[in-house]
């Protein structure tokens, strides 16, 4: 056994008790479920609180979890420019037999650029856009994980919506309009867990269940209603606000991020892409017709490049990356020089 420190931070969404009470215990929850955490484990808590914090300090929320007889200390950070606001950071120490590497550490809404005093790399915001199958999110993700950067997946809230319209007996394919009037019932959370990100449907880890075929069919047709693209675009501003961001999308150079310092349009030919995904079945055990698998392709990407709202386009200042002769490392290292590139212009 040792006593190893687990970190994490949120942010409140006001200076209420009720909302510093809520993001506290989330966050303190989340550890706990994410580590497999008893309450015994845990030897003592440390806060501390951006100065916009007043109303009532993180520790009252850890008591009113009924955890009573661990030691807690809030402590208020330094005012410093730029801070994330309202932001609650813990450090929570814990008797494990795990090493450190083995520990989960927790970020949620939007607390992850953290001090931009410390940070002495100016990070900036990545647009990724291209067609389906062109390795967006792989790439994205390593390039992110690599540079110390975040990586949001917008086709996974596409996917999510698509999950719940499925979930509640809307005919998403033939009327996806109608989530529209449900849209207020779908709450998405996005969480980090060690850098991955994780899709919460109204609070279930709707993560595996996003990847199915019917989720992907379902995610294009919700992302043709301009209602759905209006609420979740303003989600993914908010989370790219703080910088440091990798998005990868369809729309993400052209409406979500029309300032990104990068905008990569990632494609691959049409024939490479069904083939790469012709190799993923394969490596599954799943049969599959190549040529079936090509007309998937050329179908999604009609569908993309051709609906009225938000369509796939190449924008003007976006750097165009054709992976077709390119394998995947090759791939990676381009984009991160592309970014690195950026930081500096
Ligand atoms: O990228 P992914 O395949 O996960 O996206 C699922 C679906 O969501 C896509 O077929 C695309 O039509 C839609 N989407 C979108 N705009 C985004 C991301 C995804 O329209 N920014």
């Amino acid at each position: 056994m040792a006593v190893r420190a687990i970190r994490g931070a949120t942010t409140a969404d006001s200076n209420t008790r009720e909302d510093i009470f809520n993001a506290a215990q989330e966050l303190i929850s989340d550890i706990i479920k994410a580590n497999g955490l008893d309450t015994a484990d845990i030897t003592d808590i440390i806060f501390t609180v951006t100065p916009d914090i007043t109303a009532v300090f993180p520790a009252a929320a850890v008591r009113g979890m009924g955890i009573t007889d661990v030691p807690l200390l809030d402590m208020a950070a330094p005012d410093i420019d730029n801070a994330l606001k309202m932001c609650i950071r813990v450090m929570m120490h814990i008797n494990t037999e795990l090493a450190n590497s083995g520990l989960k550490h927790i970020y949620l809404k939007g607390a992850r650029s953290l001090r931009p005093d410390i940070v002495n790399r100016k990070k900036i915001s990545v647009a990724i856009d291209g067609p389906a199958g062109a390795g967006k999110s792989s790439v994205a993700k390593q390039a992110a994980v690599d540079m110390g950067y975040v990586y949001i997946d917008t086709g996974a809230m596409y996917r999510t919506v698509g999950v719940y319209g499925l979930e509640n007996g809307i005919d998403v394919i033939s009327s996806p309009a109608d989530v529209v009037p449900e849209l207020d019932k779908i709450k998405i959370d996005i969480k980090y867990e060690d850098g991955v990100q994780r899709m919460y449907l109204n609070g279930r880890d709707v993560s595996s269940r996003i990847r199915e075929n019917d989720a992907s069919m379902a995610a294009s047709a919700v992302a043709t209603v301009g209602e759905v693209r209006r609420r979740l675009v303003d989600m993914q501003r908010e989370m790219a606000k703080a910088g440091g961001v990798v998005m990868d999308g369809r729309d993400i150079g052209s409406v979500v991020l029309p300032d990104a310092e990068l905008k990569i349009y990632l494609t691959a030919s049409v024939h490479e892409r069904a083939m790469r995904r012709w190799r993923e079945y394969n490596e599954k055990g799943i049969e599959c017709d190549f040529e079936a698998l090509k007309r998937d392709v050329e179908e999604r990407d009609r569908n993309d490049m051709s609906r009225a709202e938000s369509p796939l386009v190449q924008v003007e200042d976006a750097v165009l990356l054709d992976s077709s002769d390119m394998i995947y490392d090759e791939v990676v290292a381009a984009v991160k020089s592309m970014i690195q590139n950026a930081e500096n212009r």
